[in-house]
């Protein structure tokens, strides 16, 4: 048998880059993100993790697993591409808000003032990438009272739906009443965990150790190596937003 098996999970690995990096002065961080798509295999283990990290509701999603058909018939394949908010480096969204209420933060994320966002969608429009969306405070567990036979359960369930987003630090209003609800969403690498010394909810969850996270300043950081492969790409490069998440093909 030739190769050997990894030594060290890469989660331990980033977890000690992580600790390097909140010992820095943040200022001179900048998180990035890679993800492999040779290791993806589409469980959607990701997407579930960040929505219920970030108690999204109903048509508000972070990272979403989209399919991909490849090849020609009969050589046909299909991979797999979680779609995160990309940081943009210059990024399209902040530019359109009228209120100021979306910028960049030093770290490179691009974050959401909740108390200033007016929900007008601009962002959601000017956004390349379709990472943001808006939330209209639907609740998974509507109508489910009505139903016989699935009263059983509805009030913890709902409870948890109510609970508050740990979003940028801040305890939000009870979901149904006032912000986040009415606002535009989107990924901010999961900021709440960082601040903690915790990786991104979409990194612990991945089944197929498909996605890095760290500090690309850090040249001994498992994500420079990966982002100076020739494997990484990024998406709509032609756009010149440069994302902070990078791709391995
Ligand atoms: S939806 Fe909110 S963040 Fe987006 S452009 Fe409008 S006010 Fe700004
Ligand atoms: S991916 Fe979209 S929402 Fe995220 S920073 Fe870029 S333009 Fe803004």
């Amino acid at each position: 048998m030739s190769g050997s098996l990894p030594t060290e999970d890469p989660l331990i690995r980033m977890y000690r880059e992580l600790k390097r990096a909140l010992a820095k002065d943040q200022s001179q961080v900048k998180w990035a993100m890679v993800i492999d798509q040779a290791k993806c295999i589409g469980c959607h283990a990701c997407a579930v993790a960040c929505a219920s990290e970030n108690r999204l509701g109903p048509g508000v999603i972070y990272r979403p697993v989209i399919e991909q058909e490849t090849g020609t018939y009969p050589n046909v394949g299909r991979r797999f591409l979680p779609r995160p908010c990309m940081q943009c480096e210059n990024p399209p969204c902040v530019s359109v808000c009228p209120v100021t209420a979306t910028w960049k933060n030093a770290q490179g994320v691009t974050v959401i003032d909740y108390n200033r966002c007016i929900g007008c969608r601009y962002c959601l429009a000017a956004c390349p990438y379709g990472a943001r969306c808006s939330d209209f405070g639907g609740f998974y567990t509507t109508r489910t009272a009505e139903e016989p036979g699935l009263v059983q359960g509805r009030y913890a369930a709902r409870a948890y739906e109510k609970q508050n987003a740990p979003e940028y630090g801040q305890p939000w209003g009870e979901r149904g009443k006032g912000s986040p609800v009415g606002n535009a969403r989107k990924c901010h690498f999961c900021l709440h965990r960082l601040e903690v010394g915790q990786l991104p909810s979409c990194v612990t969850s991945c089944v197929g150790r498909a996605t890095y996270f760290g500090d690309r300043t850090d040249p001994a950081a498992l994500v420079s190596g990966l982002i100076g492969s020739a494997r990484a790409y990024t998406l709509k490069p032609e756009l010149g937003t440069r994302p902070a998440v990078f791709y391995l093909g």
